[in-house]
């Protein structure tokens, strides 16, 4: 059987990545997204095992240890990581596999897997960027502040990426991803 497309989606937070996912995912239902692990504490309305794998600082350097992580960083004081064992399976079963991950991490894969489409999602704007971050209301004026000061360092490496799509509305950008996603399946 033909191994599954490994999509690396990247960009800085308060983005919109989540939200472009939800939307591809909306119209297509043939993706595996990847549940990430990590150490942050949940946000209201967060769930175990839906939005993230919420785990201990020493839970998450043992899988580190073992191996098990496919990639992980250290982002903003918290360790978000890739299981690798999920991944692996449902690439081997054909699916193709989305990672919605940071900057560090993402340079981590497309090292390992150059295989990989690798897709940066930028704002149209750094001041559109922080309004988007400060308007989601999920995090503390401190918090948004350094996720910002972050966001200038990961903007910076957007041409390490096969491709950069500017998230002006949730639809445009997701058409765009599966424009892209599909050309690349055509040069599997
Ligand atoms: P948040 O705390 O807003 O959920 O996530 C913070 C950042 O970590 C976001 O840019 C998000 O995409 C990234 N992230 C989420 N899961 C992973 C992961 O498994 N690995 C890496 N490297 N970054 C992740």
């Amino acid at each position: 059987m033909k191994r599954g497309l490994l999509i690396v989606i990247s960009g800085p937070s308060g983005v919109g990545k989540g939200t472009v996912l939800k939307q591809l995912f909306s119209q297509y239902d043939h993706f595996f997204y990847s549940i990430s692990a990590t150490t942050r504490a949940p946000r209201e309305g967060e769930v175990h095992g839906k939005d993230y794998y919420f785990i201990s600082t020493r839970e998450f350097e043992s899988h580190i240890e073992n191996g098990d992580m496919l990639e992980y960083a250290c982002y903003n004081g918290c360790y978000y990581g890739t299981p690798r064992q999920a991944v692996e399976k449902k690439l081997d079963e054909g699916l193709d596999v989305i990672l919605e991950i940071e900057v560090q991490g993402a340079a981590h894969v497309k090292q390992a897997m150059p295989d990989c489409l690798s897709v940066f999602i930028a704002p149209p704007s750094f001041e559109e960027l922080s309004r988007r971050l400060t308007q989601r209301g999920t995090e503390t004026e401190e918090k948004v502040n350094s996720r910002l000061q972050i966001a200038l360092e990961e903007l910076k490496r957007q041409n390490e990426y096969d491709t950069v799509i500017v998230n002006h509305t949730p639809r445009q950008a997701s058409d765009e991803l599966y424009a892209v996603i599909t050309q690349a399946k055509k040069s599997l």
